[in-house]
């Protein structure tokens, strides 16, 4: 037997194990090669009118060109995100314990709306009920420190393009399991096809991450995010980077105050102190899940020497 044939049987054994406790995960082959297929022309497309309408400079199209490591990172995200590797090391690297617990939350929560609603309404529901979730993962990704080790991997691309939408660290792919599997329990699974579904809001993502810059007035404002919004939560400034923590819905910002006002306009795009430019996809991977491990390890420790000394006095 050899390591890729142990790897193989590894990925399969970990899919199955997905797939039995879990059931989010259920996508054959051929679905997934189709939906790529699909997205690559959309990319495609997309990509052109980004170069008419702002410009070749900045635009995807040269960026891809290029080929510099930040985008050869966002690419190689891209392919891990769109394959079962990332369902693999999202369950390793958490070591399965979201997972678990999405289950627990399936086995506690089962409302099923789709008895109450009609198809397209259940789905609206569900939709609204699941970004809802995503709003809140986002925000504790920026707010809890040792989340924000994690997040930190979405942040540190030093350029935007459309395929920094794939930017996601396994944990973080992890936990917004749970919130998933919290809209399925509270609202049950939609029957509407998700394939078209995908389409549009992957295409909704490359949008917001390529250099078009659109505001959309109110629509972008208070219904979807816009563009320039999602740019603004990139900002390398401090106060633009903890704002705008909206998904899809910008009315989420609105409501727990955290839309951005001001009119400050940055162009540069990464973390303040620190520049990522330098490291391969997998060092990223790897050096942000062990800062998230050691500052898990370094607070368990610092209260359990409280507790100790409490006891010793
Ligand atoms: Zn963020
Ligand atoms: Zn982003």
């Amino acid at each position: 037997m050899n390591s890729g044939v142990v790897m193989d049987f590894f990925i399969v054994l970990f899919e199955r194990f997905i797939d039995k406790f879990i059931g989010l995960y259920s996508n054959s082959w051929q679905e997934i090669l189709f939906f790529m297929a699909i997205l690559m022309l959309v990319f495609t497309l997309l990509m052109l009118v980004e170069v008419v309408k702002s410009g070749y400079e900045g635009s995807t199209l040269r960026r891809l060109l290029r080929l510099e490591r930040n985008i050869v990172n966002d690419l190689i995200s891209f392919l891990i995100t769109h394959s079962s590797l990332m369902v693999f090391l999202a369950a390793i690297m958490s070591l399965g314990s979201t997972h678990i617990i999405a289950k627990g939350i399936r086995d506690l929560l089962s409302f099923d709306l789709s008895l109450y609603l009609p198809g397209f309404l259940h789905f609206i529901v569900f939709f609204v009920v699941l970004d809802f979730f995503n709003y809140w993962v986002h925000r504790f990704m920026h707010e809890v420190p040792y989340l924000w080790h994690i997040h930190k991997y979405h942040h540190s691309a030093v350029e935007m393009n459309f395929v920094t939408v794939s930017r996601d660290h396994p944990v973080e792919r992890a936990i917004g399991v749970l919130a998933t599997a919290l809209a399925i329990g509270l609202t049950g699974v939609p029957s509407e096809n998700y394939v078209l579904f995908s389409l549009l809001f992957s295409t909704y993502g490359f949008l917001k991450h390529g250099s078009f810059n659109l505001s959309w007035g109110w629509f972008g404002k208070y219904v979807f995010q816009s563009p320039k919004d999602h740019w603004i939560h990139h900002s390398n400034l401090k106060e633009h980077c903890d704002k705008n923590y909206a998904n899809n819905f910008a009315v989420w910002d609105h409501v727990f105050g955290t839309y951005y006002q001001g009119d400050v306009i940055n162009k540069k795009i990464g973390l303040p102190s620190e520049d990522f430019s330098k490291h391969n996809i997998f060092q990223l991977i790897w050096c942000f899940y062990w800062d998230f491990i050691m500052s898990i390890y370094f607070s368990i420790r610092r209260k359990a020497m409280v507790v100790f000394n409490k006891i010793k006095v």
